[in-house]
C-alpha cells in the first residue's frame, strides 16, 4: 500500500469506514484514495495528487469540483432559510420555484414534483405512487414492476428490486413482482447473423410473452433508463423504444423514463427519452439535478400520472409519503441553478449541454480509436457516456477469464497515471465532466490507452 502508515488517511479509512460497491480485496492491497479537494473535472488527494475524473464523481459532478456559482447558489440558501421541509402543507419558496422550472424543462405541459434525497428513494416512491393509486382507483392487483436486466435503479429494498444485477441475490433480492426483461444489448446478445431488427423484434415479443405470462392486469409499469449506465453503458439497439413502447400502452402498463444519468444532457438532449422520442408517463430524476453538489431526487410526473395521484390522495385526504429533507430549500436552491448552468447558461457563461455537444464528436471518435485495439471488442455510447469492453478474443468476443480481473487492472492503471475510470464487469467505463475542455479530453485518451498498453501486455 503505497502511502500508508499506521496514522495515514489511508489506514484510518480503512479502520473506520464501511465502503459500498468497493472490492475489498483491492483495497486492502492498494489502500483508499482519500480525496480532499477539487478543481475542474480534477480531484485533488490528501498527498496533493490530481486525478482527471473520467467518472464525473458517480456520474453526477457535471460541472466540476469547484463551480462558483454553485457553491455560491447554497451559501445564499444557506443564510436565507437553511432548512425547511414538504410536510403538512408547508414548504420553501426555492422548492415552489424549482417544481415550475422542472416542469418548464420537462416535456411536460404541466404535472407535479415529489421531492426525495436520492435516486433510490425518487423510485421507491414511484413504486409507492403506482401501487396507492392502482389501489385508491379500484385496481389493486396492478403492482408489478417491469425492468431489464442490468438496469440500476438503486438500492433501498424495492429500487434493489428493480436494479437487474445479479448481486442482489445476496439480499434475497428482488421481491416478488418485481420481473426483469431481458438486457438490450445487441453486441453481447444478438444471435449470430441475427439482423438488429430482428433482435428488436426478438424484445419486443419477449415483452409480449412476459405481460401475457404475468397478466396485463397486474404490471402497473416499466422502469428504464434510456441508456443504461451502470449496467455498463448499454445503448438500445435501433428501434428499440419504437417497438416496445406501443405493447406496453396497449396494455395501459405505465412507462417511465430513470433519467438519473441520462437527464439534464448526458445524452446531448435534454432527457434521454427526448432523444429517443419518446415521452414517458414520469420521470426520476436525480445526480445532475443537482450536479451532484446537493443530494436530491425527484419524481416528476405528468400531467396525466400527476392528476390521478392527487385524485386519489384527495380521496384519502393525503399521500401518506415523504421524506424529511424532501424539498430541502439548499437543495433547491443548487438545482434552480444546475439546470440553468447547464440548459440556459449562467453568469456569462454558455450553457454547458453547448459544450457536451461539442465534445461528443471527439468522444466518440476516441473510443472508436483505442476500439481498434484487438482486445477491445466493443465500444459503445450515448453522448458523453460510453464503455470499452476488453475481450480475450475479438472475433468470438470471448471475455478474459474473470479471475483476471481485466477491467479493475486497466481502472487501476488508470488511477495510478492521474486518471479515475470505472470497472464495469469486462468494460472500462467514461462520463466526464461537462465542463470538460478538449485538452482535457485528450488526456483522458492518451491516459486510458498508456492502461489499455500496459494492462493487454500483461494479460493477453
Ligand atoms: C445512481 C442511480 C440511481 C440511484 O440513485 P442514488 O442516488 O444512488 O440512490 C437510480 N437510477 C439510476 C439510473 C442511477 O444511475
Amino acid at each position: 500500500m503505497p502511502n500508508e502508515t499506521a496514522n495515514s488517511w489511508e489506514s484510518r479509512a480503512a479502520a473506520s469506514s464501511f465502503y459500498g460497491f468497493t472490492d475489498l480485496p483491492t483495497v486492502a492491497e492498494r489502500g483508499t484514495v482519500v480525496v480532499s479537494g477539487g478543481h475542474g473535472p480534477y480531484v485533488t488527494d490528501v498527498h496533493g495528487r490530481d486525478y482527471l475524473d473520467a467518472n464525473s464523481g458517480l456520474w453526477n459532478m457535471v460541472a466540476g469540483f469547484d463551480h462558483p456559482g454553485l457553491t455560491r447558489a447554497a451559501q445564499e440558501q444557506y443564510e436565507r432559510l437553511p432548512g425547511y421541509h414538504a410536510f403538512f402543507g408547508r414548504m420553501s419558496d426555492r422548492t415552489v420555484e424549482l417544481s415550475e422550472k422542472l416542469i418548464e424543462v420537462s416535456p411536460y405541459e404541466s404535472g407535479r414534483v415529489f421531492y426525495t434525497n436520492s435516486g433510490s428513494e425518487a423510485n421507491d416512491t414511484l413504486v409507492k405512487m403506482l401501487w396507492f393509486l392502482n389501489a385508491q382507483e379500484g385496481r389493486p392487483e396492478r403492482r408489478k414492476i417491469l425492468t431489464r436486466i442490468n438496469g440500476y435503479h438503486g438500492v433501498t429494498v424495492a429500487s434493489a428490486s428493480m436494479t437487474g444485477k445479479p448481486y442482489n441475490s445476496v439480499f434475497g433480492l428482488p421481491l416478488p413482482g418485481f420481473v426483469h426483461l431481458s438486457c438490450p444489448h445487441y453486441w453481447r446478445e444478438g444471435r449470430p447473423g441475427e439482423s438488429e431488427a430482428d433482435y428488436v423484434a426478438r424484445l419486443a415479443q419477449e415483452l409480449e410473452e412476459v405481460i401475457a405470462r404475468e397478466g396485463a392486469e397486474t404490471i402497473a409499469a416499466f422502469v428504464a433508463e434510456p441508456v443504461m449506465g451502470a449496467g455498463g453503458c448499454i445503448v438500445p439497439p435501433e428501434g428499440y423504444f419504437d417497438a416496445i413502447l406501443p405493447i406496453l400502452r396497449a396494455h395501459d402498463i405505465a412507462v417511465v423514463s430513470d433519467e438519473v444519468i441520462c437527464g439534464f444532457g448526458r445524452t446531448g438532449a435534454r432527457w434521454g427519452c427526448e432523444g429517443y422520442g419518446f415521452t414517458p408517463d414520469a420521470i426520476i430524476s436525480s445526480k445532475n439535478l443537482t450536479a451532484g453538489y446537493f443530494p436530491m431526487g425527484a419524481v416528476i410526473l405528468g400531467p396525466e400520472m400527476a392528476d390521478r395521484l392527487h385524485r386519489a390522495s384527495e380521496a384519502i385526504e393525503e399521500f401518506p409519503h415523504g421524506f424529511t429533507a424532501s424539498g430541502h430549500p439548499v437543495g433547491c436552491a443548487v438545482a434552480l441553478k444546475a439546470i440553468e448552468v447547464i440548459l440556459d447558461g449562467a453568469d456569462g457563461e454558455p450553457p454547458l449541454i453547448d459544450n457536451v455537444r461539442h465534445l461528443i464528436p471527439a468522444f466518440e471518435a476516441g473510443l472508436a480509436r483505442l476500439a481498434e485495439h484487438p482486445h477491445i471488442g466493443e465500444w459503445r455510447g450515448r453522448g458523453l457516456m460510453g464503455a470499452l469492453e476488453a475481450v480475450a478474443d475479438k472475433a468470438e468476443k470471448r471475455p478474459f477469464p474473470g479471475h483476471l480481473s481485466v477491467s479493475e487492472r486497466i481502472a487501476n492503471a488508470c488511477t495510478d497515471a492521474g486518471l479515475i475510470c470505472r470497472p464495469l464487469g469486462q468494460s472500462v467505463v467514461l462520463c466526464p465532466p461537462f465542463i470538460m475542455t478538449d485538452a482535457q479530453m485528450q488526456e483522458m485518451f492518451d491516459k486510458l490507452e498508456g492502461a489499455l498498453d500496459r494492462v493487454f501486455s500483461d494479460v493477453a
